[in-house]
């Protein structure tokens, strides 16, 4: 009986110490952050506040591949549709005609829906004239998602005789 009782308190101590000693590895972990001691031999902060109003990041800043926003330079677009067909949730809509004049295809209606995008950069990879870039903007939040729709397209064709 006695000794089931020294064992007991025993187990007891020695759970008290393991308890005691993780404490303290942690607190020794935590505390030089809570304080900001020794900051030179602390790691070095790897996250951001943001939005952070003393950051002088730039979206320059961001790393090269990064995938933002689809964005079409429409001058160098021929219409083709390739992007719309790769694309697995229909974000484009596109509407173009042949120039007669020009032989060329007039892009008047090219809209991304910004807020169907998975960032999947096929459309990307299949524009053959590489007008389709991914940019490095990525702020679209809005509370209405018809207003996450980018217009790129040129708007009504030219008369004939007066194509560019
Ligand atoms: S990145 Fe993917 S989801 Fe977004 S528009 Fe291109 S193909 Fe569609
Ligand atoms: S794949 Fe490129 S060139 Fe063809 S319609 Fe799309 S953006 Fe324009």
């Amino acid at each position: 009986m006695r000794a089931s009782i020294i064992g007991t308190v025993a187990r007891g101590f020695s759970i008290l110490i393991d308890g005691t000693q993780s404490l303290v590895r942690a607190l020794s972990a935590s505390l030089p952050y809570l304080f900001n001691a020794n900051p030179n031999t602390l790691r070095k902060e790897v996250t951001e506040q943001y939005p952070d109003p003393v950051s002088s990041r730039t979206t320059d800043d961001l790393p090269p591949r990064t995938r933002g926003l689809v964005h079409n330079a429409i001058e160098q677009c021929i219409g083709c549709r390739e992007c719309a067909k790769a694309c697995p949730v229909d974000c484009f809509t596109i509407d173009s005609e042949r120039l007669e004049e020009t032989q060329k295809e007039w892009v008047s209606l090219f809209d991304i829906d910004h807020s169907r995008c998975l960032m999947c950069g096929l459309c990307v990879d299949v524009c053959p004239t590489n007008s389709l870039t991914h940019s490095k903007r990525y702020e679209y939040a809005a509370t209405d998602r018809k207003k996450m729709v980018e217009s790129f397209g040129k708007g009504e064709a030219p008369r004939r005789g007066d194509y560019p």
